[in-house]
């Protein structure tokens, strides 16, 4: 195993990153039912850009700098993550963001949308009404035509080749966490938007032989999206690695039970949120973390799961924005029921 992880760090210390925080903690969680549930705290690895955006962006900035690009064009719904964090570095960088935003049926405003709106003017903004979304990538690619200069058209979720060895980071990270606690973790709980960071947590742990289960609950792609992408993601890491090792067999794939569609919320998330705020001291996100949360704490109790467990916090909290008066609702009602 050893030998597989010092290959694994060598073939990223040879990839050009770039210096962003990438050592998050883990901590224990207090109501879980388990002793041994613990949480990692993507969240404390920035506040306008958390989680794992920032280390997708780790080779994805230095990629676009060695290649020259002038501009990104970065498609999206108004309220991404993704859009709102990018945003961010790319003009630190000098690069221009140019937004390809999915039009809801009332963009107001609001949360991510008006953070990013601080950051991109109105110009930057193209707006792609939803019975056109089927067409986005042409309507940026029209658009990309007119350009002179060196450009990136960037799919959702900026996952892509160049953000994966940004992402292997985590797993590595996660080795480090385990060093420092002295234990090693059985079980992970981790989300999926596109799926890449959750690929990139299978295939490193499949890669140094852990036995360690890796559960990801799958909130805006089916199975098979995610296994097409996995298998993506397989064959880049094969490549980078100049190595080829066997498929992954050490995870599990679950849609959520509840809130199917994704960005769908309900006064069960809030309370959730509310809940995890008394109970374990940190904020989660609507969209992401606290359906993990949620759904986590119901298959560790519907499988009797055992052994030391952990949750990955993915950041994403300044979502939360935008939804002032849920959490107003659930502060006033003042209630905590969790049964
Ligand atoms: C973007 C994001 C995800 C999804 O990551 P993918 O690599 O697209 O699967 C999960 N959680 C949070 C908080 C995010 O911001």
């Amino acid at each position: 195993m050893l030998k597989k992880k010092a290959q694994l760090e060598k073939t990223l210390s040879r990839i050009k990153q770039a210096p962003y925080p990438h050592h998050s903690r883990v901590h224990p969680l207090k109501s879980f039912p388990l002793e041994s549930c613990y949480v990692k705290r993507e969240d404390e690895l920035g506040f306008g850009i958390s989680g794992s955006k920032i280390r997708k962006y780790r080779t994805l900035i230095p990629s676009l700098r060695e290649q020259g690009i002038k501009e990104v064009l970065i498609l999206g719904s108004g309220y991404s993550n993704n859009v709102l964090s990018l945003t961010q570095l790319l003009i630190e960088n000098g690069i221009q963001p140019t937004l390809f935003l999915k039009k809801g049926h009332h963009p107001s405003l609001q949360g991510n949308l008006l953070l990013t709106s601080l950051f991109a003017s109105e110009e930057d903004i193209h707006w792609i009404k939803g019975c056109d979304w089927n067409k986005h990538e042409q309507i940026a690619l029209d658009y990309a035509n007119t350009l002179t200069h060196p450009f990136l058209l960037l799919k959702e979720g900026a996952s892509i080749p160049a953000s994966f060895p940004g992402a292997l980071s985590l797993p590595l990270d996660i080795l480090i966490n385990e060093k420092e606690l002295k234990l090693r973790f059985d079980h992970i709980f981790i989300e999926a938007g596109t799926g890449m960071m959750a690929s990139a947590l299978i295939l490193g742990y499949q890669w140094i032989n852990r036995q360690t289960q890796i559960h990801v609950l799958l909130l805006a792609q089916k199975e098979q999206e995610f296994l097409n992408q996995l298998s993506y993601f397989h064959s880049e890491m094969s490549k980078l690695l100049g190595d080829s090792f066997a498929e992954s067999t050490n995870f599990k794939l679950y849609r959520p039970r509840l809130h199917q569609s994704f960005g769908s919320t309900s006064t069960e998330i809030f309370k959730q949120i509310r809940f995890l705020a008394k109970q374990e001291g940190f904020l989660t996100d609507p969209l992401y973390t606290a359906k993990l949360f949620i759904e986590a704490r119901k298959m560790i109790e519907d499988m009797r799961l055992s052994g030391n467990i952990l949750i990955i916090h993915s950041g994403g909290a300044l979502t939360l924005c935008g939804y002032q008066e849920e959490l107003r609702k659930v502060v006033e009602q003042s209630y905590i029921s969790f049964d």
